[in-house]
């Protein structure tokens, strides 16, 4: 029998946070499914986390705390009060030892949720420590974006009714944003911008596939087009845009013979694509969040932005282009009036780096994260996790391959035994998240864990004495949003019928879209090593999580890299036959696939396994903005595995 019916929020770092009903019965969930009464999600979830009840009572999640002094020896069970006193007693010697900058939180946004994600700050502010900058993924886009609009913004999904030609550019809706591919699918031409020929560009109307990260150029040969044959909208770019002139005198001297030997894709298909996207409007260029993985991230989702701009499109219901919608108006929890020294940033792609080259760091706290797994340059991180004088401290639901690093593991809670409030990168609406049931074992959420730390460190503010509902009501505070009303289901943040920059109208320095010149800057050649690795997401991980899930496990079993069947052929590797991919990082086992899904000189993994991975090959220098992760430019050489 049904006990109970819970609305929560699926908390993964993706565009959709999707509406979710747990079904509890007898105080166990039997089943988790989308919730039919999001406006936008619409009551499925993507094939991750359909079964998250198997997530939730998974064998091998973490059941108690975990300790060794030693990072050789064996793990030993032990009481959270022990957990809480070795962490309060480590944070207190090395604050008075080296200061508090030596103790260096890690996370991203393995829960998206606010109090997951931020109630930490506030213990952070305290103790004085170094803080990431969350570079890993999306920063340079967002920059891009900024600078150009004011605010990361575009058009939503509810407008998406009203899109005549849908362009996905390097993006994989089907994978990464599965219900903007439900709400484009109908949509035509609907066109796929993407080197790899993903299970999106394989059902568009239009795939285009040019070399990795020429893109800006590909852009600026559709802005000629555009300007050649009168498309572009000189009305708009005179009244509401800054540095047209520039971009006008750079867009001039492109060549489109050129631009396509330098993008590989023949001119009559620039010349289609960009009669397509400017004779059906609204046109919408949805930018994928993983484009800008790249050393030129910036530029190239600048020029996207541009490309938008000159055909007019910014601010037109369904049109324009979109990297996403990130502003969030919470209230602020971090209590800054606890920091009493400026804060030492990290750039959290270099975690190997700055774990190897000193010893300025002496304790690491994860949560939120498996940097082992998912940062780059795995080799030097592995390195900088065995210093004997760093203390690694890990809170997660398994034991990841950074938990298994680490000095003191701590068990955490999944997103259903635990409060939250939510809000999209994509759509306007927020959600608190309810738990549906009791913590299982002795997981505790992070709100928890950063309290009682504070607790056992003899802190006496009462910030650290909340419980997790008094946070949430706290992020609250001056915005509209009222908690009970959350808690009843998905509310917009904005008016749905609004569209950003509808009144042209940008929160710029001139308040006006500032273009910014359009620039292709190739990526350096790395030594000899010819083909370019890139590893996009899988529709069956969501970044490190799930590999342990047996469900999920069919989908990634094979340690897959795709190459093309001339390139097969040159370096003697068969279809199926082990592969050896190295560079001066390092090198990473996995098994050939011939296919004519990527082009020679291009290979591609699916991110993120668990163990030794392609992270070991993968640089770690940030892109041109943001100091943003370039996963992509990422230079490998191949041969024969054994
Ligand atoms: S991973 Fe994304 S699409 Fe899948 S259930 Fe979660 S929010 Fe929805």
């Amino acid at each position: 029998m049904v006990e109970k019916i819970v609305k929560s929020v699926c908390p993964k770092d993706c565009p959709d946070s999707c509406g979710m009903l747990s079904y509890v019965e007898d105080g166990r969930i039997t089943r988790v499914v989308g919730d039919p009464a999001h406006p936008i999600t619409q009551g499925f979830l993507c094939g991750r986390y359909q079964h998250y009840e198997e997530v939730i009572y998974h064998t091998e999640r973490i059941l108690h705390p975990l300790y060794r002094s030693d990072k050789s020896a064996e793990f030993q069970r032990i009481s959270w009060n022990e957990a809480l006193q070795i962490l309060a007693g480590k944070f207190h010697e090395i604050i008075a030892e080296h200061g508090g900058a030596a103790i260096l939180p890690y996370h991203y946004l393995a829960n998206m949720g606010f109090v997951s994600s931020r109630s930490g700050d506030r213990l952070w502010n305290k103790l004085n420590t170094s803080r990431v900058g969350l570079e890993i993924c999306a920063m340079a886009g967002a920059e891009a974006v900024i600078r150009i609009f004011g605010a990361i913004r575009g058009t939503e999904p509810q407008h998406l009714d009203k899109t005549r030609c849908y362009v996905a550019w390097g993006k994989n809706p089907k994978a990464t944003n599965l219900h903007s591919h439900v709400l484009t699918k109908d949509i035509h031409p609907n066109i796929v911008v993407d080197p790899y020929r993903s299970e999106s560009a394989k059902s568009a109307d239009l795939y285009i596939q040019p070399r990795p990260a020429t893109d800006p150029v590909l852009a600026m040969a559709l802005m000629r087009i555009l300007i050649d044959r009168g498309w572009a909208d000189l009305d708009f770019l005179a009244a509401h845009t800054t540095g047209f002139d520039a971009v006008r005198a750079r867009i001039m001297q492109t060549s489109l013979t050129e631009a396509s030997s330098i993008c590989d894709v023949p001119r009559a298909r620039m010349e289609e694509f960009a009669e397509l996207y400017a004779c059906n409007t609204p046109s919408l260029i949805h930018i994928g969040v993983g484009l800008q993985r790249n050393s030129n991230g910036g530029e190239m989702v600048a020029a996207l932005a541009t490309l938008a701009a000159i055909a007019g499109q910014v601010g037109v219901p369904g049109g324009g282009a979109l990297y996403a919608n990130f502003d969030w108006p919470m209230g602020d929890i971090s209590e800054p009036s606890l920091r009493s020294e400026d804060a030492n940033f990290y750039n959290m792609i270099k975690l190997g780096q700055f774990l190897t080259e000193d010893d300025a760091i002496r304790a690491l706290y994860v949560f939120n994260s498996n940097p082992a797994a998912t940062a780059p340059n795995q080799n030097k991180v592995y390195a900088g996790l065995a210093r004997h004088d760093l203390f690694v401290a890990v809170h997660d639901i398994f034991m990841s391959d950074t938990a298994q690093r680490a000095n003191l593991v701590l068990p955490a809670c999944t997103q259903s035994e635990q409060w939250d409030v939510h809000r999209s990168y994509w759509h306007d609406y927020a959600q608190i998240n309810r738990p549906a049931i009791a913590p299982i074992g002795e997981a505790r959420p992070n709100h928890w864990v950063f309290g009682h730390i504070a607790q056992a460190m003899g802190f006496e503010e009462s910030c650290f004495r909340e419980t997790e509902e008094e946070t949430l009501r706290g992020l609250l505070v001056g915005t509209e949003l009222d908690f009970d009303a959350l808690a009843a289901g998905p509310l917009p943040c904005q008016p749905v019928e609004q569209t950003s920059f509808s009144e042209r109208r940008f929160p710029t320095p001139s308040g006006k879209l500032e273009l910014i010149t359009p620039s292709y800057t190739p990526a350096a050649v790395d030594g000899d090593h010819r083909y370019r690795f890139i590893t996009p997401k899988s529709r069956h991980l969501q970044s490190s999580q799930l590999f342990n899930v047996a469900r999920k496990q069919a989908g990634v079993r094979e340690p897959i890299l795709y190459l093309h069947p001339e390139d097969g052929a040159l370096e003697g590797i068969a279809d199926g036959a082990p592969v050896r991919v190295w560079n001066s990082r390092g090198e990473v086992a996995l098994v050939a696939r011939l296919s004519t899904d990527v082009q020679p000189g291009l290979v591609a993994s699916y991110m993120v396994r668990w163990g030794p991975n392609a992270n070991a090959t993968t640089p770690d220098t940030p892109a041109d903005m943001g100091g943003n992760s370039t996963f992509h430019t990422n230079f490998v050489s191949l041969e024969p595995g054994t």
